[in-house]
């Protein structure tokens, strides 16, 4: 019998949490971000403190994403808006901010934050920029996620926002993001180890999403499949990509979970190379579930890929 009331009381508990949320669960932040990458960052200093929604899946292309009515719903009733910026998302993003009618999201709004502040940036285009060069980015190349360092200081930047939109938690907010920071530098210390012996390794990618991972990793990223930034590849430009992976023995063909891969293939075939599909975020497959995961997934296949042709 007084086990039976406990359980009553049990039930009676939960239902109350249920239909009553406690004054700290009602003040979640509510954030929606434009991909999975910058949800991922906002998750780990956020904590139970946020809720938060990523607009593009992990496995699209987020140069172009068909963003479903339900995310307008979700813009309208957000208290933040985190972004790639650097104009990524400009296919995009802007049309959905405007007729989500939320004032807080609006670009220069409190609740509008471009992660790109806060991040190191590469290939800042020098001179003027024109259709003829592609779809380049004139204010730099927005991948910058893929450099755990730049992981790093948007995570801290996340946390100084959350910390500016609710006060109350900032000590909280503090803390998730120091031992983000702690989690980090020690995975950091095993990524580098497993890449150390592949320094100065020279691979093609097909599109420029990889030069801060390159960077970071000591990698020479020498020619793309794309001829220029968005565009498709071209018979001529595919021939000439051959020619020179072949006299400077380059095997790696680094390939994005949303390209054919009928080019790629065929490049890898005439020079005896091999195709890796390697995930630019969270979520391009389903055990990818996090930004430590993003890095151990790719390292662990560039790395194989690497030992599998001596250099
Ligand atoms: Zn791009």
């Amino acid at each position: 019998m007084y086990m039976r009331f406990s359980n009553l009381m049990a039930s009676v508990l939960v239902l109350i949490t249920v239909w009553f949320p406690s004054a700290a669960e009602a003040k979640k932040l509510n954030i929606v971000t434009a991909t999975t990458d910058m949800a991922a960052l906002a998750q780990e200093v956020g904590g139970d403190k946020i809720t938060v929604e990523s607009i593009a899946r992990g496995y699209q292309d987020p140069h172009f994403v068909e963003a479903k009515p339900s995310f307008l719903l979700k813009l309208r009733q957000a208290d933040l808006l985190i972004s790639v910026g650097l104009q990524l998302e400009i296919g995009w993003l802007p049309p959905l901010i405007t007729q989500s009618g939320n004032p807080r999201v609006q670009v220069g709004a409190n609740g509008y934050l471009d992660a790109s502040q806060f991040a190191e940036i590469l290939e800042i285009p020098t001179g003027q920029v024109t259709r003829a060069m592609g779809d380049v980015h004139p204010l730099g190349n927005p991948h910058y996620w893929l450099d755990p360092d730049n992981g790093r200081r948007v995570a801290k930047g996340i946390s100084e926002k959350l910390a500016e939109l609710q006060p109350s938690d900032q000590a909280y907010f503090q803390q998730r993001f120091q031992d983000f920071d702690k989690r980090l530098t020690a995975a950091e210390k095993v990524w580098d180890e497993e890449m150390k012996p592949f320094h100065g390794r020279k691979l093609v990618t097909y599109h420029r999403s990889w030069p801060n991972f390159a960077k970071h990793f000591g990698l020479d990223v020498v020619g793309y499949v794309e001829p220029r930034p968005g565009i498709p590849p071209t018979p001529s430009h595919t021939i000439e990509l051959i020619q020179m992976m072949k006299r400077d023995n380059v095997k790696v063909i680094v390939v994005e979970p949303y390209f054919d891969l009928k080019t790629p293939n065929s490049i890898a075939q005439a020079v005896g190379g091999k195709v890796l599909v390697l995930l630019p975020s969270v979520g391009g497959e389903k055990q990818v579930t996090d930004y430590f995961k993003l890095f151990d997934y790719d390292i662990d296949l560039i790395t194989k890929a690497f030992k599998s042709f001596a250099q």
